[in-house]
């Protein structure tokens, strides 16, 4: 079987644009304001020759009324349970937040080898300017992307596939 990789983060990081271009195809739909993808969410993706399943876990809704917590919580355990590399996306547009911090701690936990992804880092000035504010949840390291360019993707791909 191919390894599982899954994507956890809170809504509008830019999960369902990373999926998207890991997968090489649109599948997953990209919502401009906050919000709950409904859509697919597996799809396979190759890198060097590697291949793998991945999930976009923002995509499980388990209950309508989900208070945002209880949905981001019910991510971490989905991810955790079935992934065999998590992959942790953070804005770096917005700073992290309550719920990065409670997503990443949760994170921490588990035993599954874990990749941070510094989401919208579109350019070396936003790198420069906001990817240190990452590093304060506590991670050896961090992968500036922007999943919309496609800019730094290589070196976070190595990195999941160096964990199958
Ligand atoms: P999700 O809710 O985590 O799945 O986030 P989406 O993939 O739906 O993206 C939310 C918004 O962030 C959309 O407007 C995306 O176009 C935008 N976005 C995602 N990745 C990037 C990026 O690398 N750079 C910039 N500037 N915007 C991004
Ligand atoms: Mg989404």
């Amino acid at each position: 079987d191919r390894p599982l990789v899954a994507i956890v983060g809170r809504p509008n990081v830019g999960k369902s644009t990373l999926f998207n271009r890991l997968v090489g195809k649109r599948i997953a739909i990209v919502e401009d304001t906050p919000g709950i993808t409904r859509d697919r969410l597996y799809a396979d993706g190759e890198w060097l020759g590697r291949e793998y399943t991945l999930i976009d876990t923002g995509g499980i809704q388990m209950f309508e009324t989900d208070p945002l917590k209880a949905q981001i919580r019910g991510q971490a355990e989905i991810a955790m349970e079935e992934a065999d590399v998590v992959v942790f996306v953070i804005d770096t547009t917005t700073g992290v937040t309550a719920d990065d911090i409670e997503l990443a701690n949760a994170l921490r936990r588990s035993p599954k080898p874990l990749v941070v992804i510094a989401n919208k880092v579109d350019n070396g000035d936003q790198e420069y300017r906001n990817v240190p504010e990452v590093y304060s949840l506590g991670f050896s390291e961090v992968f500036p992307v922007s999943a919309l360019s496609g800019r730094g993707l290589g070196d976070a791909l190595d990195a999941i596939v160096g964990h199958f």
